[in-house]
């Protein structure tokens, strides 16, 4: 398989705080990729370097479809087809589902916004992953598990070739986690590439081909879920062995 995109040798400082020191990793087309450590490890930090929001340090690289950035804006991130859901998924509440998800492909258009055009938009993002939206509800009337699911089809609308997620499961119920997993596994078999960020050990073994573990801002390495197991993963994530009495 093809590398979509490929950081290497990423650092990143907040004042005294080192955020990312020497950071690797490389994205295959359409795998699921976990990317796992414990709060304050990096994770974030390192998904908006690739969304544009955050720059590195001089003297990363950053290879997206074979073109060499020495960082990304926001704009380039898209335009490659990086799209990220944050945590707080950043969703217009007091605006429908079908505004949601189509609005973002006409916001910076000079033209003005063609309701039925965002409707077809909305309506083509929610049918392809099959999802049951009602798209005239306002997002606010909607339980945190659909409103996931709004926010998903918003990344679709915008040709995802590549979605990462932060945490998305933080605040769903074990059903609702369920669901998002297997519309994970959907995307992925549509050749899109997932990337999962979490600290959730069983999760990320239930749905990841490939785990990156980050501990304090440095990369521990990158592991086959297949070949690891929770409590391998444990150790990687904090250094610490796990004794059971
Ligand atoms: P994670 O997502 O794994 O919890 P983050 O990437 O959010 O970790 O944070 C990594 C480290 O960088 C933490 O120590 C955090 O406090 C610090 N950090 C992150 N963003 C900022 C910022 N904008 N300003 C200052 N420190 C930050
Ligand atoms: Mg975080």
């Amino acid at each position: 398989m093809a590398a979509f995109l490929q950081l290497s040798d990423i650092s990143k400082r907040f004042g005294g705080v080192r955020a990312l020191e020497h950071v690797d990793l490389v994205l295959e087309q359409g795998e699921v990729h976990c990317i796992a450590g414990e709060n304050g490890s990096g994770k974030s930090t390192l998904i908006k370097i690739i969304a544009g929001v955050q720059a590195p340090e001089p003297g990363g690289r950053i290879v997206i479809e074979g073109q060499h950035y020495p960082h990304l804006t926001p704009n380039q991130s898209t335009t490659c087809g990086i799209q990220i859901i944050y945590q707080d998924l950043s969703l217009f509440p007091n605006l429908t589902v079908a505004e949601n998800i189509g609005m973002a492909q006409h916001l910076g258009s000079p033209h003005l916004v063609d309701w039925s055009e965002i409707e077809r938009i909305a309506l083509g993002a929610v049918e392809r992953i099959g999802a049951n939206l009602a798209l005239d509800r306002k997002v606010e009337e909607l339980p945190i598990a659909q409103r996931q699911i709004v926010a998903i089809c918003r990344a679709l609308a915008g040709d995802a070739k590549l979605v990462i997620m932060d945490e998305p499961t933080a605040s769903l119920t074990r059903q609702e986690i369920k669901t998002l997993l297997q519309l994970i596994a959907d995307l992925k078999a549509r050749g899109i590439t997932i990337v999962f960020v979490s600290h959730k050990l069983d999760e990320v073994l239930e749905v990841a081909d490939k785990v990156t573990v980050l501990r304090d801002g440095k990369c521990v390495g990158t592991f086959s879920a297949t070949g690891i197991n929770d409590k391998k993963l444990a150790f990687l994530m904090t250094g610490k062995e796990f004794h059971y009495d």
